[in-house]
């Protein structure tokens, strides 16, 4: 069912709905129905004078120039303010109400399977970072689309990939380039808890729940900006194109260190030392 992507015939539909709810906040809902083929990636985001036309050039940029495939189909829900958006995790993507209040309090964006959610937090700037994160959130709908599922690739790699692309995005728009995000990030991680003991504990890091303590207990941004670096040495050493066929193979076999092991001929046990021996010398 791979070929789903990138196909649909005709042109952009976009529809617009807008339903306010109580206590002031709102809930916008975009359906997008993309040709990519059609597309023209964007060089300048002065051109973008909504929601549905960023979306369109970052799925441009992302679909035509980098080669991640996208549904053709898929869903933009934007909350203002993070009770809305709480409630959004839970009656849009259904997220258990548990997990929706956990999320909403450190997350402002989610992707799910051909959903994009978005907690605009009540803010009409519509700078780098808001650029950004919906970047960030579509490289996840399409790493889904990829392995078929949530969950199925290693999770420092989703959201280092993710992170990635972001970047990746930003840097065609002229607003930020991934060799100064990189140097940002060798910056951030210089005294995090996983260097500082020497050990990534890439197993923990490796799945969702397992990332969430982490990032919760060491930080956020610099365990972002961790798994960023881990991706780019992957990235820079192997191609981009080998991590978007590691995405692939999670959908064939559900199997996280035989996956890994086959896409890049390395033990995921092997992979941590060397980059951690990279991410030693280059904090330096
Ligand atoms: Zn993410």
């Amino acid at each position: 069912m791979k070929a789903v992507a990138q196909r649909l015939a005709g042109t952009l539909v976009v529809a617009f709905i807008v339903l306010v709810t109580g206590c002031g906040s709102s809930r916008v809902v975009l359906p997008f129905a993309l040709d990519l083929t059609a597309l023209t990636p964007p060089r300048d985001p002065a051109g973008f004078t909504s929601n549905e036309d960023a979306v369109r050039g970052i799925a441009a940029i992302m679909g035509r120039e980098l080669g991640l495939p996208l549904p053709a189909r898929f869903t933009v829900f934007i909350y203002s303010g993070r009770a809305g958006f709480e409630r959004g995790l839970v009656e849009d993507a259904h997220v258990a109400p548990m997990r929706a209040a956990e999320l909403s309090e450190f997350a402002v964006g989610i992707g799910k399977r051909r959903l994009l959610l978005l907690n605009d937090e009540g803010s009409t700037a519509r700078g780098r970072e808001w650029l950004r994160l919906i970047a960030h959130e579509l490289a996840h709908v399409s790493q889904i689309e990829m392995a078929e599922g949530e969950g199925r690739a290693e999770q420092w790699l989703a959201e280092g990939m993710a992170e990635w692309v972001a970047f990746a995005v930003l840097e065609r728009l002229s607003l930020d380039t991934i060799a100064n995000r990189r140097a940002v990030a060798t910056r951030g991680i210089r005294n995090h808890a996983a260097l500082v003991a020497a050990r990534l504990d890439l197993e923990t890091l490796g799945n969702p729940r397992g990332f969430t303590v982490r990032h919760l207990r060491e930080g956020s941004l610099p365990t972002y900006q961790l798994a960023f670096l881990m991706a780019d040495y992957l990235i820079t050493r192997d191609g981009f194109e080998r991590v978007v066929e590691y995405f692939r193979s999670c959908e064939r076999r559900r199997d996280r260190y035989a996956n890994f092991r086959d896409t890049f001929g390395q033990g995921l046990e092997d992979f941590e030392q060397e980059v951690l021996a990279h991410l030693k010398r280059v904090v330096r």
